[in-house]
């Protein structure tokens, strides 16, 4: 029995590889160093699972920004603007394509099926001149080689390159990406001639898109595929890795058939199902991959019961030719445990990041060739139990609210309109309400404050006055700038799921336990471990003495349920909607409270709501369904006076217009700017919307400051298709990222669109 591993975090236990891009980037540092940093590290990665007895180690899983990246590359499909001439892909071209240079801007970055990593979308069209441009993969494998390690190098297989990629600009609307496959095939062909010729006896292709809702064309493009590519495969070994849900019974009849392929790689975690389909059929003589350690979380396998799920594949698939593996690449996990020195050891116990997850890996396959390490899987099973038994995991109290809210329904008692009159009445807004989306800059001086006071540095004194001043600059600037509806500006917070996690039970943090979302930015999520339940008012403190220091409406600012959720590692010991719906609850318990203080608008972001999606068409509406009762859960409870507003950032959400509608906020802002035309169109096709909407109108995510007369004309063209009762004038996301050399110019010029649009109505 063999083990497998189908990726690997490359950004390093403490994030070496970021470092050292950024220092490369910032001219701190040459190329020749950033090469150094990353052969250290791949080296490092293939020891480590060589060490472990790992069977098939993954090569060509490191990148140095994105993989999707790295095959656009490998193709040579540079769009012209790049001005790349041709021979082998450097720095320069690569880095440009990736964040752009002084004249052009970066290509466009997207999620990963619904992972927070975030590649580049390839832009492709019938001109793209196609040519093998990068040799990273034979390298890889090369260097691989040289230190001993016999390796399996991955490509991403070249339909989901094509499913994954946009058509370039300029090309017309007919045109098919899928068009392209026989002239992306002879340059996949060059690839796997070359890798042949270094040695490779094993070949991986990353085919996610087999578990999306594929149309017969798109599946029929998988056939002709690797049909092409047999003669050139022959001769390898080649496995087609699945992952992140289940395998459609069409599509699993697809992959199972296709030629040339030895085995399959399947997630056996988000595809409980495909275990169904194996069960029923798998073609005899060919390897299956079973993807039972899972990699987008960061909980310790529940051995016992993966040993129990291989046995019954076990009947199936014969021994020799049955793998252990990931549920899909370890890329979206935390690094490695043994650097968490802040984590108590029960806790400890219970969590397994990317190093731990290989080790189970192979305890896994030796368990199954009869050499089982007892002692591993004892003290597993002893972790599973605590687990399964502490008191910080179970609050029976919140079980029951929990379980009580699920089964009814819960909706503000009156419509949207009635309430917006009400509201107007208390609040008097001019027409055209500007407001901002709750953080303002984060200054150095601001950031070292907080860390000084985490780390005890500072008296809690100290750090109040430094908040409130902060705070009261921010109110004065808003004021000074007339604004109507007024933000504290969120100085002390350090991350909008962290902040609230910090404060709420059920949650763990570490200290290293990135994850790569694009680049070299990493994110932190915290750790749902437990029912989660809010001991203490989390905001009401700095809320009203903000709302204290002026005349003027102040948001109150909440993160809400499905965002916390969408942006943590949670529990899998139950589903993700009972979760959900304990932070409502905590979330709820917060608005009331806000409320009793006096604060009458009370802003509950779900930024990523949107991107919580499920990759299934067939499972959006279930999702839909908890996300939003969720939401409306955490406000259903306040007096028609109270204003409810909700921010989102993913501006295509055209598709879930009636589940935003269903959230029955009183105002949504939502970011826009990027897409002005998509959102519009929704309501121009005649969508009703009667609640208060703010679609941003400019980018917060570029310095650049827009003037008062763009700003005007977006406006009016919004007001073709909106209401003049329901809009709202304000940015597309918070400011924290920007200085307030650009914030104060262009918030001028945003307020004083607002009042120039007012007097012509
Ligand atoms: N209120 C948050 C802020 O302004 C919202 C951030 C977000 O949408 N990502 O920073
Ligand atoms: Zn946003």
């Amino acid at each position: 029995m063999a083990s497998h591993i189908v990726g690997y975090p490359r950004m390093g236990p403490k994030r070496e590889l970021k470092f050292a891009l950024e220092s490369f980037w910032d001219k701190k540092s040459s190329a020749e160093d950033l090469k150094k940093v990353s052969a250290d590290l791949r080296a490092s990665i293939w020891k480590q699972m060589t060490d472990a007895g790992i069977k098939y180690i993954p090569s060509n899983t490191f990148s140095y920004y994105d993989q999707v990246l790295d095959t656009t590359a490998m193709l040579g499909a540079v769009p012209d603007r790049y001005k790349w001439t041709g021979g082998e892909i450097e720095f320069d071209t690569y880095f440009s394509m990736a964040r752009g240079n002084a004249s052009v801007p970066a290509m466009e970055m997207t999620k990963w099926f619904d992972t927070n990593y975030h590649f580049i979308v390839p832009e492709l069209g019938p001109n793209v001149k196609f040519s093998y441009a990068s040799h990273k993969a034979v390298n890889e494998y090369k260097e691989a080689k040289a230190l001993g390690v016999d390796t399996v190098p991955v490509l991403i297989g070249p339909v989901t390159y094509l499913l994954r990629s946009k058509p370039a600009k300029d090309v017309e609307k007919s045109f098919c990406l899928l068009s392209l496959l026989d002239m992306i095939l002879p340059i996949y062909k060059e690839v796997i001639a070359d890798l042949k010729g270094a040695g490779a006896s094993w070949i991986q292709f990353d085919e996610p898109s087999l578990v999306l809702d594929l149309e017969p064309k798109q599946l029929e493009a998988f056939t002709k595929a690797y049909s092409a590519l047999e003669s050139t495969l022959s001769g390898l070994n080649v496995v087609i890795e699945t992952y992140f849900s289940d395998v459609p019974a069409e599509a699993f009849k697809v992959l199972t058939s296709l030629k040339g392929v030895t085995g399959f790689g399947f997630d056996l975690v988000r595809g409980a199902k495909t275990l169904d389909l194996i069960k029923s059929g798998f073609p005899s003589g060919k390897y299956l991959f079973a993807g039972v350690v899972d990699g987008r979380n960061i909980w310790a396998n529940d051995l016992a019961a993966s040993e129990g799920t291989l046995k019954t594949l076990e009947g199936i698939v014969s021994k020799d030719k049955l793998v252990v593996s990931t549920s899909c690449s370890l890329l979206h996990t935390a690094v490695d445990l043994i650097n968490e020195t802040k984590l108590d050891a029960e806790i400890k116990s219970w969590l397994a990041f990317a190093a731990q997850k290989i080790l189970e890996v192979n305890a896994l396959a030796k368990a199954l060739a009869g050499q089982k390490d007892e002692a591993f899987f004892s003290s597993n099973a002893a972790a599973q139990a605590s687990r399964k038994s502490s008191p910080r995991v179970t609050n029976e109290a919140v079980q029951k609210a929990a379980a009580a809210v699920r089964g009814s329904d819960h909706r503000r008692a009156t419509t949207v309109s009635a309430r917006l009159d009400a509201q107007q009445k208390k609040l008097n807004l001019p027409i055209l309400p500007t407001t901002t989306i709750g953080s303002f800059p984060q200054t150095v001086e601001l950031r070292r404050v907080r860390r000084e006071y985490k780390a005890k540095k500072i008296s809690e004194a100290d750090y109040v006055k430094a908040i409130e001043e902060e705070i009261s600059k921010v109110v004065k600037l808003q004021e000074e700038l007339d604004i109507d509806v007024l933000v504290h500006g969120e100085p002390e917070r350090n991350d909008m799921v962290e902040y609230f996690g910090e404060q709420l039970s059920g949650f763990a943090f570490s200290a290293n336990g990135w994850v790569q979302s694009y680049g070299s930015r990493c994110v932190k999520p915290p750790i749902i471990y437990g029912d989660v339940s809010r001991p203490n008012p989390m905001t009401v403190f700095w809320s009203s003495k903000a709302q204290s220091m002026t005349k003027r409406p102040m948001k109150g600012m909440l993160t809400g349920p499905v965002t916390i959720l969408n942006w943590s590692f949670v529990r899998n010991d139950q589903p993700r909607f009972e979760t959900c719906y304990q932070i409502a609850l905590a979330i709820k318990n917060e608005v009331e409270d806000l409320e009793k203080a006096g604060v009458t608008v009370i802003q509950i972001d779900e930024a990523a709501l949107r991107e919580g999606l499920p990759l299934r068409k067939s499972e959006h509406k279930f999702y839909l369904e908890w996300a939003v009762h969720s939401f409306r859960i955490t406000n259903c409870g306040v007096v028609d006076t109270t204003q409810i507003h909700t921010h989102m950032c993913y501006s295509n959400f055209n598709d879930i217009i009636h589940s935003i509608i269903d959230m029955d906020a009183d105002v949504i802002t939502i970011e826009n700017s990027r897409s002005d035309e998509k959102l519009l169109s929704v309501f121009r096709e005649g969508v009703k919307y009667g609640a208060g909407i703010g679609p941003g109108v400019y980018d917060i995510h570029s310095p650049r400051i827009p003037s008062t007369e763009e700003i005007a004309d977006r406006v009016d063209k919004m007001l073709a298709v909106l209401d003049t009762k329901v809009l709202w004038i304000n940015p597309d996301c918070g400011l924290k990222t920007r200085k307030y050399a650009e914030v104060n110019p262009a918030l001028k010029a945003m307020v004083s669109a607002a009042k120039q649009i007012r007097t012509k109505l």
